[in-house]
């Protein structure tokens, strides 16, 4: 061969080999036959073509050749032994040359082992992904850019319920206008599938209804080649069920929501009744006590005392009864804790003195601790603990409180005592309502409210409650709350000075429909303000008559009356000009501050919670009378 001959051979990108067709011995080869094969090239002349071609079909081939009845062949596979013995398969082409007047048999190989491999993977990937469609219980549909069906799975055809004629379609038909048969709201349906198919790289998410009464949910996200979208996947799922349990679920809650507002307007209503006559029980027990002496003042006293136990239960519940209604407003604002701290232990010191309990605040460094919370609320859990620490501490005991840091962002209220301790087992129902636990003796006052109520509080206003404790030796109990900033703190302003001129005459008309209630404050004016002379009507009517008759110094006006609510009444004594000048307090069994601004801020000059608290009533009738230049 010469040398531009070999030249062009070894160039060539495929192996060529020659084959002697008389002894089908190798002749001639290039360098790619070489690489293929792993034998240099002066081994493979000489060899038999038999050696290297290991497939049955090439030795049926030669033998055919041998025959003489075949020449050539196009493009077959075939399988060729490497020199380390692995097989390789390939693709040939024999041509039958003549060179020079001898005939040479040319093939022409190529290795195809790669592509068959890749061939392999990519249809094992096909299979796994027809499985993986196939075995979800999503129904699956991909369509092209126009919303032509590209594919399904059969649960897509199943919950559709699809004809297989209209899959098959050669015309590849928009499933869109098959799906919305279905829908009770197509239109709707129909403009979701339509933008989305506009917005190719947009993903999306509905719900749809079916006329047989099912519901899907449906996703859809783009199919992207290289980024680019090539068409859309919808999945649709059915959640017929789990729209069944949420309708219950709605009606539910629905239901039980309505349940928690008769709830609560009961025991709204409740706490006026309840409120009317615990004001003539607490306020005649007073005067009782004032006017009595010896054991006879003392039963009174008992009197006084188990009406303001109820008056605290009743006001605890209703709180309980708010919280659980979400209908508790609070005033969340900085607080001193220090200050909330001696106002309560001031209050609770007669209650340890009795029990000779000694109360120690220790030392605080800082002298301000403070923390986001509604004063008056967090003064009742302030409380709540204190008092407990008494009650269920030893004679002679003694109660510490703290205030420490929990973190960078609570401060931590502790209540010590060195009382009876509460067992392991009990801790758990500590703070349920209604709870009350222990081995205290059964005198010892309580309803088991407080701690559940104070726990309440405690995450409203985003803190927490905690406890220790060892049974006979004593416990601990803490109200961790958020800190909020110093600089923000109001303080409370000190309430003017009353110039109280005693002798001053003054016509007070208290317009009430409980005649005991009336009694009660005629009988506590009679003693401690003889100068006021009090008028008194049981109807809105009456009142409104008794005002415009006698132009009173100032009215007392109960929120509920027999024919119509006070802030009714308030509106025509307003509008009526002898009384639009006289000032107004509003009397209500209702305490809630928010409740009380709302009155205020229509124009009342003041505000008494039943049952009146007799010397705190008359403080405020007194401001109210001084503030309009009165007495
Ligand atoms: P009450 O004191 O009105 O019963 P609480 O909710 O305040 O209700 O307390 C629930 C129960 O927890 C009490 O009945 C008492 O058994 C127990 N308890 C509360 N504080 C203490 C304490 N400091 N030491 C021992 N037991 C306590």
């Amino acid at each position: 061969m010469n040398h531009l001959a070999e030249h062009l051979l070894n160039a060539c990108a495929e192996t060529i080999i020659a084959v002697d067709p008389d002894s089908l011995v190798i002749v001639m080869a290039n360098r790619q036959a070489e690489t293929l094969l792993g034998y240099p090239i002066q081994d493979l002349i000489g060899r038999p073509i038999a050696d290297i071609e290991a497939g049955l079909q090439d030795v049926f081939f030669w033998e055919e050749v041998k025959n003489g009845n075949l020449d050539e062949c196009q493009a077959v596979e075939g399988e060729y032994r490497h020199q380390s013995g692995s097989l390789i398969i390939v693709q040939k082409t024999v041509r039958l040359l003549d060179v020079n007047g001898s005939q040479l048999y040319v093939l022409s190989v190529h290795d195809t082992t790669a592509s068959k491999q890749l061939e392999d993977e990519t249809a094992r990937t096909t299979s796994l992904l027809a499985a993986t469609l196939e075995s979800t219980v999503d129904g699956i549909l991909v369509t092209n850019l126009t919303g032509g069906i590209r594919h399904f799975n059969h649960r897509f055809v199943e919950l559709w319920k699809l004809s297989a004629a209209l899959l098959s379609a050669e015309e590849e038909p928009c499933i869109l206008d098959h799906l919305l048969l279905e829908l009770t709201e197509p239109a709707a349906f129909r403009e979701w599938f339509e933008r989305l198919l506009s917005q190719a790289q947009t993903e999306g998410a509905t719900e749809c209804r079916l006329l047989d009464g099912r519901v899907f949910g449906v996703a859809s996200r783009p199919q992207r080649l290289r980024e680019r979208p090539i068409g859309r996947v919808f999945s649709f799922h059915d959640i017929t069920s789990l729209k069944a349990t949420e309708t219950q679920l709605i009606a539910a809650r629905d239901a039980a929501q309505a349940a928690n507002r008769a709830k609560s307007e009961f025991l709204s209503h409740m706490s006026h009744e309840l409120r009317t006559p615990l004001n003539a029980i607490l306020g005649f027990g007073k005067v009782l006590e004032e006017e009595l002496e010896g054991t006879q003042q003392t039963k009174a006293a008992h009197i006084g005392k188990a009406g303001q136990h109820l008056l605290d239960l009743i006001n605890e519940v209703l709180d309980l009864a708010s919280i659980e209604a979400g209908k508790l407003r609070l005033d969340m604002r900085p607080v001193d804790l220090v200050h909330i701290i001696r106002d309560c232990v001031a209050l609770v010191t007669p209650l340890a003195d009795a029990r000779n309990i000694a109360l120690y605040i220790k030392p605080l460094l800082n002298d301000r601790f403070v923390v986001h919370a509604d004063a008056r609320r967090l003064r009742q859990m302030t409380i709540n603990l204190l008092s407990n620490a008494i009650k269920y501490n030893k004679e002679g005991g003694r109660v510490e409180i703290t205030v420490t840091a929990r973190g960078d962002n609570h401060w931590r209220l502790t209540v010590l005592d060195t009382g009876i301790g509460i067992a392991d087992e009990d801790m758990v129902h500590l703070f349920e309502s209604f709870s009350r636990i222990g081995q205290h003796s059964p005198e010892v006052e309580g309803a088991g409210i407080g701690l559940a109520l104070t726990r309440k509080l405690a995450i409203l206003m985003q803190g927490a409650v905690g406890m220790e404790s060892e049974l006979g030796v004593g416990s601990r109990f803490w109200i961790e709350l958020p800190c909020a900033q110093a600089s923000a703190i109001e303080l409370a302003k000190p309430s003017a000075a009353i110039r109280h001129r005693p002798n001053t005459p003054v016509t007070l008309l208290y317009i009430e429909d409980d005649t005991l209630s009336q009694k009660l404050l005629g009988a506590v004016l009679t003693r401690k303000r003889p100068q006021y002379k009090l008028l008194a009507a049981s109807s809105g009517a009456a009142g409104m008559a008794l005002a415009r008759e006698n132009q009173p110094d100032l009215i007392l006006l109960d929120q509920q009356l027999p024919d119509g609510i006070g802030a009714d009444i308030f509106k025509t004594l307003r509008s009526q000009s002898e009384t639009r000048t006289i000032p107004v307090i509003a009397l209500s069994g209702n305490t809630e501050p928010a409740e009380i601004q709302a009155a205020m801020a229509t124009g009342y000059a003041g505000y008494l919670t039943k049952p009146l608290q007799i010397d705190a009533a008359l403080a405020h009738i007194d401001s109210v009378l001084v503030d309009h230049g009165i007495i």
